[in-house]
């Protein structure tokens, strides 16, 4: 029997449950994915819930906001994709070390290629709207991938500190601030935009983080982390000006499958884990 499970707050929406009942069925594997909510002040019961999994009662476990860098403090090893992303999504005991793994940054790289497949890039450049967690996950697959990276935040000192983590790429890193006005300049030789930030997330359906007076990047692909609704106004627009566009439905399915691939061994095709109708 395989225990499974997901911790943060809120969890009452997460798909991952789904996702990951569909994972264990298509490996024809007993077992369960169950979620456990946790406070972000609340210490003890994250104490007692890692030591379920250190005591082998639970196989695995997922970490969402707000947990995703504070767990890494009970962590007796990270792998080196969690550490220079400094934040966690997947624990596991792996050679009796309770150990941390970031599946985002491989997960949405996997989905940006789908994305990509037609395209035929002759440079590299990103824009990133947003700092926060997913944003640094984003950053590094970009940045390992050999992308230059601008990030956008409301708050100059967040976009600052994204960039001063990972100083081995500073050459290849700017921040531009958040309004229509700077990122007009920039723009034209842009090949893709990502939004890292909740705006267009369900219940606020019609705000897009792109300022309403500009016009998108003439060349761009555009990738919305947030996929509650299936089509974000960001990217309805996006695609109403030609552009490709797709929504983080696909990166939530990708970091699902490789987290299950560390718990369990088996890998399950993705068109499996679409739990989602349209998807
Ligand atoms: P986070 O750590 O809270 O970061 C959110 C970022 O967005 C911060 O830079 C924040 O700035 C900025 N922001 C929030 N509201 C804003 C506004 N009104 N105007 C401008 N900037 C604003 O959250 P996260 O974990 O990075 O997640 C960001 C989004 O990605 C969420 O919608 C999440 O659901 C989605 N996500 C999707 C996947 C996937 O698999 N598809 C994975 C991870 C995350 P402040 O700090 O100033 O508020």
């Amino acid at each position: 029997m395989i225990a499974l499970g997901l911790t943060g707050f809120p969890l009452a929406h997460s798909l991952s449950p789904r996702i990951h009942q569909a994972a264990l069925e298509y490996c024809n594997l007993k077992g369960s994915y169950s979620i456990f909510p946790l406070a972000p002040d609340d210490k003890r019961g994250m104490e007692n819930l890692l030591k379920r999994v250190r005591q082998g009662e639970i196989t695995g476990l997922n970490v969402t906001i707000p947990h995703k860098q504070a767990v890494m403090a009970w962590l007796d090893e990270l792998t080196p994709t969690a550490r220079a992303i400094g934040a966690v999504n997947t624990i596991f005991m792996h050679a009796g070390k309770l150990t941390g793994e970031n599946t985002d940054a491989p997960g949405f790289m996997a989905d940006l290629r789908s994305l990509l497949v037609q395209r035929v890039l002759d440079h590299k450049d990103a824009l990133i709207l947003g700092a926060g967690g997913a944003a640094r996950a984003v950053t590094y697959a970009l940045l390992n991938d050999g992308w230059s990276v601008v990030i956008a935040a409301r708050r100059p000192g967040q976009a600052g500190a994204l960039i001063a983590q990972f100083p081995q790429y500073n050459a290849r890193m700017n921040r531009v601030d958040f309004n229509a006005s700077a990122l007009q300049e920039i723009t034209a030789d842009l090949s893709l935009v990502v939004n890292a930030t909740p705006l267009g997330m369900s219940p606020d359906i019609e705000r897009s983080p792109w300022p309403e007076n500009l016009s998108l990047p003439p060349h761009a692909a555009v990738y919305d982390l947030v996929y509650n609704p299936q089509e974000t106004l960001f990217v309805r627009n996006a695609r109403s000006a030609g552009l490709p566009a797709a929504n983080g439905l696909g990166m939530l399915i990708e970091q699902a499958a490789l987290a299950f691939e560390i718990w369990t061994g088996c890998s399950v095709p993705r068109e499996k884990l679409a739990v989602v109708e349209g998807v």
